[in-house]
């Protein structure tokens, strides 16, 4: 059985804006990850059943093993066209962000929904400003939503787009039980359903992590019945490497991993010579950040490395271990309790010297 989660009142809420909106677009986080591309995909392909003009805009460009994804291809990418993109955020009657919780969070779009955030009193006639849902499972929202389905206990903001389908759909059922709404008649399609499950595998690097909970299961099966290839999204995600990334990863733990054993730290930091001897290309990093871990005594695993303009880290920890606040306090950045990021405007030299003046506070 599959307990409705979300507040009836922000179903109702988020519905009357939907059933309002022609044209709606659907934003998720920058350098998008499986759970960012699954949520807001699977967003499109719900509101295209119900009718509604949908565009997805990811910030900037995501990585090739989630290429794949159905309706990736149609995606809008904020970075390689800002104006086209502004002008969708421009014309649309509505906006869902999915997997953020901030306006940062949104890369160059960050100024657009600050700027678009004033209270909204929920009357279209005085609405002086776009309205948003905002569908996420990160701490702390921000105000930038009208509507604001923020659960962190879910493991991936896919799930809970799962969950909102579902109580959306009972909610036009029992408001209308004899009209032949599109949704009465809604199951879901084999494209949606992957688009969910993918970002569920990859927030839980495949059901390693976040977890236990038994409904998680219930919804996959639901899934697989509406035509996902659990093997298939699998080898399609995790087996797609160039031979670079592979070589990356020996270089990663054979050299370059430091192990501070009486915090259970480790750390790798990597310049971007060091990633260009590798051929490195987006998405290339993913997942090195767990490794570390898999040492018995590791429970605290940081990895940096140098970007265009900043340089990049990964947190990652195992229990009651909190890195968020590491990320937050000292890096910029926040996340989960157990995984987390941020960024250090400034040479990787001094990242790594911020890193050992505080790993000793935060990692205890
Ligand atoms: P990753 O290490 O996979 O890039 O990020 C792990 C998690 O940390 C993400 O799901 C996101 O919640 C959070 N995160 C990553 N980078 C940032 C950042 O720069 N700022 C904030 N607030 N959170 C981040
Ligand atoms: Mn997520």
């Amino acid at each position: 059985m599959i307990h409705p989660l979300i507040d009836t009142q922000l179903i109702s809420r988020a519905k009357q804006l939907i059933d309002q909106a022609q044209t709606i677009v659907v934003v998720t986080h920058i350098s998008p990850d499986g759970d960012a591309m699954g949520s807001s995909l699977a967003m499109r392909w719900f509101l295209l059943d119900l009718g509604k003009r949908v565009t997805v805009i990811v910030p900037n460009e995501f990585p090739a093993f989630l290429s794949w994804l159905p309706g990736a291809q149609d995606d809008v990418i904020f970075d390689k066209d800002p104006d086209a993109a502004t002008a969708l955020l421009d014309a649309a009657d509505l906006v869902i962000v999915t997997d953020f919780q901030e306006p940062k969070r949104s890369g160059k779009m960050a100024d657009w929904f600050t700027k678009n955030s004033a209270p909204f009193p929920l009357s279209p006639a005085t609405c002086p400003h776009t309205p948003i849902i905002m569908i996420d499972h990160h701490l702390h929202p921000s105000d930038m939503a009208d509507v604001t389905i923020s659960y962190p206990q879910c493991a991936s903001a896919s799930e809970l787009v799962y969950r909102f389908i579902l109580q959306y759909i009972q909610s036009s059922i029992s408001e209308c039980p004899e009209a032949p709404l599109n949704a009465q008649r809604y199951t879901l399609n084999a494209q949606l359903s992957t688009c969910i499950y993918t970002g569920m595998m990859t927030d839980t690097g495949n059901f390693q992590f976040n977890s236990n909970d038994a409904e998680m299961y219930e919804i996959v099966a639901e899934l697989m019945r509406a035509g996902v290839n659990k093997d298939e999204c699998y080898d399609k995600v995790f087996n797609q490497y160039h031979e670079g990334r592979m070589r990356l990863v020996g270089y990663c733990l054979h050299t370059k991993m430091r192990v501070f054993p009486e915090h259970h730290v480790a750390l790798i930091a990597l310049s971007s010579k060091e990633l260009k001897q590798f051929n490195f290309r987006s998405g290339d990093a993913e997942g090195i950040v767990n490794m570390p871990l898999q040492i018995s005594s590791i429970y605290y695993s940081v990895f940096m490395r140098e970007d265009t303009d900043k340089i990049k880290l990964s947190f990652r920890s195992q229990g009651d271990r909190p890195v968020n606040t590491f990320a937050a306090d000292i890096f910029n950045g926040g996340g989960h309790k157990n995984a987390a990021g941020g960024e250090h405007y400034g040479t990787l030299r001094e990242a790594v010297h911020l890193f050992l003046n505080n790993y000793e506070k935060y990692c205890k």
